[in-house]
């Protein structure tokens, strides 16, 4: 332990005072300090809430929840949604990871490290994604640069059966993960293409859980198939493609 904290920790008499201060300046600096997140809105359900949370309880196929909440992260970045995913994914599949500066001898991937993989810089540079975002195809050909095997799939040559009936098939599995890749404003969200992991689904209510990595801006949500559907199955004017999912399997 830190010395000076470890003077503070024991000393008895400093605890009051020095307890009164923090909580003053939480009191003084509260809103400042506290996540602003937009308010969830229209057929969406905050998992932080009773309901999302009894839907949560009620859910007979959320394998994945589990070892995707042990990796949560924010995206690094405004259009850092997809790395993110990645990186997530990634961890929970226990891949080996490459070296990360800040954390000595311990290996993790890092949105920063992640693209220390030749092979990704070889499908698109980390300055054009941190830029613009990436596509769904990026997004599988960048997954694929890792030991790992990805089937993507477009809405447009999918169908809403068939994309339920893979998700709810995978998030039942160990060991695998579904992202998504979805247009926000189609949700009634703020605004442009995103993309996230599913962790849970609610067969009573035809719902799925997505892990938003956009934790600044929204919390994890509950969303009807049908409404993911219809997001997923809007055009990307960056790759004249519908968007969709991808699934990733260990290899
Ligand atoms: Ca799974």
């Amino acid at each position: 332990m830190n010395r000076s904290i470890s003077k503070i920790c024991n000393k008895k008499l400093l605890y009051k005072p020095l307890q009164a201060f923090i909580l003053g300046l939480c009191i003084a600096t509260g809103t400042s300090v506290m996540a602003q997140l937009l308010p969830v809105k229209g057929n969406l359900i905050n998992l932080n809430s009773r309901e999302g949370e009894q839907l949560l309880l009620e859910s007979k196929a959320r394998t994945d929840y589990l070892p995707l909440s042990l990796q949560f992260v924010t995206q690094d970045n405004l259009a850092y949604c997809g790395v993110a995913s990645i990186v997530m994914v990634l961890n929970a599949l226990e891949i080996p990871a490459p070296e990360s500066p800040e954390y000595g001898k311990f290996r993790l991937f890092t949105q920063e490290n992640f693209f220390n993989n030749e092979k990704t810089r070889q499908v698109v540079e980390p300055q054009v994604v941190a830029r613009k975002g990436m596509t769904l195809d990026q997004l599988s050909q960048l997954i694929e640069t890792y030991a790992v095997k990805v089937q993507v799939y477009h809405a447009g040559n999918s169908s809403l059966e068939e994309f339920r009936k893979l998700a709810v098939q995978n998030l039942e599995q160990p060991g695998n993960f579904i992202l998504v890749n979805y247009l926000r404003s189609s949700l009634g969200q703020e605004t442009g293409g995103h993309i996230s992991p599913i962790g849970a689904y609610n067969e009573k209510t035809d719902r799925f859980l997505i892990f938003d990595v956009s934790r600044y801006k929204y919390p994890p949500i509950w969303v009807s198939t049908s409404d993911l559907w219809q997001s997923m199955n809007t055009l990307d004017s960056d790759s004249g493609k519908t968007r969709g999912f991808v699934l990733i399997n260990p290899q």
